[in-house]
């Protein structure tokens, strides 16, 4: 499991073929089976760019007039099915606040809590990894007797270029 500090913003957006590879290498060290529906649910996510709803995916993978045999084309259940399975497993995160997915920058690690920064005007979305602002939440809920299950945190406002 390594872990790298990243913080270029379009880490993981620069290459969705890379991507996706990188996942099917993670899913094959976790004994995980990355089937062809996933992996093209995965593609798209990361090819977005930005944080893409279930809904904008359902639409990628209709059947088109240029694709008769529904070849890439999936039903919504499936399309469903692949997106907990990708969520469940860390390869993608769920932004609550837009309702809308990105692609994981770290696909060899497990199911984390990141602090997410969320642009407004571009909507672009970046993960914060920084350990330590998880951690501080956790101890102080902890010390108060909560105990938490799942984080979700979200910052909006204006990013670097947006607000430059
Ligand atoms: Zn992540
Ligand atoms: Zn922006």
């Amino acid at each position: 499991m390594s872990r790298h500090a990243c913080t270029d913003p379009k880490h993981h957006v620069h290459g969705a073929a890379d991507f996706v590879a990188a996942v099917e290498a993670a899913c094959h060290a976790r004994g995980l089976r990355l089937t062809p529906v996933r992996a093209r649910v995965l593609g798209l996510v990361a090819d977005a760019g930005r944080p893409v709803k279930a809904y904008d995916l359902l639409e990628m993978l209709k059947p088109t007039a240029a694709d008769e045999e529904g070849v890439g084309a999936a039903a919504p259940p499936t399309v469903y099915r692949a997106l907990d399975f990708l969520l469940a497993n860390g390869f993608i995160h769920k932004l609550e606040s837009v309702n809308a997915f990105v692609a994981c920058h770290h696909p060899s690690t497990a199911q984390h809590s990141v602090p997410f920064l969320i642009c407004d005007r571009c909507h672009s979305a970046v993960e914060l990894e920084d350990r330590a602002v998880v951690a501080a939440l956790d101890e102080r809920a902890r010390a108060l007797g909560f105990v938490p299950q799942a984080q979700t945190l979200e910052v909006h406002g204006l990013c670097a270029r947006c607000s430059g």
